[in-house]
């Protein structure tokens, strides 16, 4: 998905404005990318013509290319389709009742495990895990295994084939052991079948549960949404679980299924180590399913920080060849303003792991800026009249050696003269990017 989405932006680089015209493809574009990552065609469609319409409107800044732009819009999109802001989940209650269900495989017993230490560690919650699986003996063996991995107690009974009465024991025996959350991890079944619907039908009606979430195997794609949405029509589950997110999931599911029963996504787990569960953040999912490394980020970090205004006078100077150090200093500080430099390169899909290892620091930055600050403010603003004496001033004063000095203001010389240059050319040519 990633690939192909990068290359529905390419399209759009070198566009000035979004227009009807230069969107068209892209549009077409992220439409195929979302339904080759198992997003329901609908969806993808009815997706990707709001994002169309809130693209037209939008205007280009400064800073951003109209496809960054484009990237930042598709993301807010698939965030708040995904439901905006991170779901509540409700723990409160004497005991509060967490009832799991899902197909077999899916990660039940696994999530069961992982959700009781989310709840033991960072909620301060004494959980007792319910083992009501009642088909298949190793489940309770399962179940065991991680509950002590965690320090957790399981509640079990090898011998009653009544998943109803083990639940409704399991709440007593809370409540004795002063236990406030109970969950219950349930049987599952290949596929959707009556029995198995009934019988978690039935537990939900006799516990009453603070919460109902539905697990799903995120790599299952376009399945997941029906067996969501045969859950949903029988349970009226709360939330959703989707786990395997390690693997190589197409994070497609989640919008779907979001879109498809409209109930939040509530936690996200990747891997099988206890420690791996996560509360599930829309944003991160929207990335994720942009795949494009954290450029969304760098545009909103430019659209932060970018002054609109401060970049016209800007273009202003440099039309005059008026470009001076005061001018440079602070190109430098809005550049240092929006992150380190490695972070920010690294932010270029891309580029990240190509400098993972290379050591890029600011100290660069420092030397020309303690430089300049070494000038006065008439100096700054007139180049030209640092002479020799003057130079040996401000290299004494910036603590550096006259070679550094001399070395920069002739790299500062080249780009006036680069400027310059530029400003004689015919007019669209030679445009510097980003003082457009
Ligand atoms: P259940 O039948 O719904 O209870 O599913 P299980 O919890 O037994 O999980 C089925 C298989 O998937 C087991 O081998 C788990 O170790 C594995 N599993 C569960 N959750 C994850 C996960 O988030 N990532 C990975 N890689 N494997 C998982
Ligand atoms: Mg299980």
């Amino acid at each position: 998905l990633s690939e192909r989405l990068e290359g529905a932006f390419k399209n759009l680089k070198g566009e000035a404005k979004i227009s009807d015209l230069n969107i068209a493809n892209t549009v077409k574009d992220i439409r195929r990318a979302l339904i080759d990552a198992d997003v329901n065609y609908k969806i993808a469609k009815e997706f990707t013509d709001k994002v169309k319409d809130k693209a037209l409107g939008e205007k280009v800044l400064n800073a951003i290319s109209p496809g960054q732009l484009m990237v930042k819009i598709v993301r807010d999109e698939l965030t708040e389709l995904m439901g905006g802001t991170e779901a509540n989940f409700n723990s409160s209650g004497n005991p509060a009742v967490i009832l799991i269900a899902g197909l077999q495989g899916s990660g039940k017993t696994t999530f069961s495990g992982k959700l009781a230490n989310y709840l033991k560690t960072k909620k301060g919650k004494a959980p007792l895990l319910v083992a009501a699986d009642i088909y298949r003996p190793a489940a309770i063996d399962q179940l065991t295994v991680l509950a002590n991995q965690i320090g957790v107690e399981v509640y079990a009974e090898r011998d009653n084939k009544d998943a109803v009465a083990i639940a409704q024991n399991a709440i007593n025996e809370a409540k004795t052991k002063n236990k406030n959350v109970v969950i219950i991890d349930t049987a599952g079944r290949l596929a959707i079948d009556e029995t198995m619907m009934t019988e978690v039908a039935n537990i939900k009606n006799a516990v009453n549960p603070t919460e109902i979430l539905f697990v799903v195997d995120s790599m299952t794609g376009q399945d997941a949404v029906n067996t969501a949405k045969a859950f949903n029509d029988r349970l009226n589950f709360s939330g959703v679980v989707l786990t395997k997110l390690d693997g190589d999931t197409r994070g497609g599911a989640a919008l779907s299924i979001k879109y498809t029963v409209q109930k939040p996504i509530k936690f996200v787990s990747s891997g099988e180590k206890m420690e791996t569960l996560d509360v599930f953040y829309p944003d991160r999912m929207a990335q994720r399913i942009l795949g494009m490394g954290d450029i969304v980020s760098l545009v909103e970090k430019a659209q932060e920080q970018f002054d609109e205004e401060q970049a016209k006078k800007l273009e202003k100077k440099i039309r005059r060849n008026q470009f001076d150090f005061q001018d440079f200093l602070d190109q430098l500080q809005q550049i240092k303003k929006m992150g380190n430099l490695k972070d920010l390169m690294a932010m270029i899909p891309g580029v990240g792991k190509a400098i993972k290892d290379i050591d890029i620091s600011d100290d660069a930055f420092k030397g020309v800026e303690a430089i300049i600050h070494s000038m006065t403010p008439q100096e700054r603003a007139n180049p030209d009249i640092i002479d020799q004496r003057r130079k040996m001033r401000i290299a004494k004063g910036s603590g550096k050696q006259m070679s550094d000095v001399n070395a920069f203001m002739k790299q500062f010389d080249q780009m006036r003269s680069m400027m310059k240059m530029m400003n004689n050319m015919p007019a669209g040519m030679g445009r510097m990017p980003g003082f457009k």
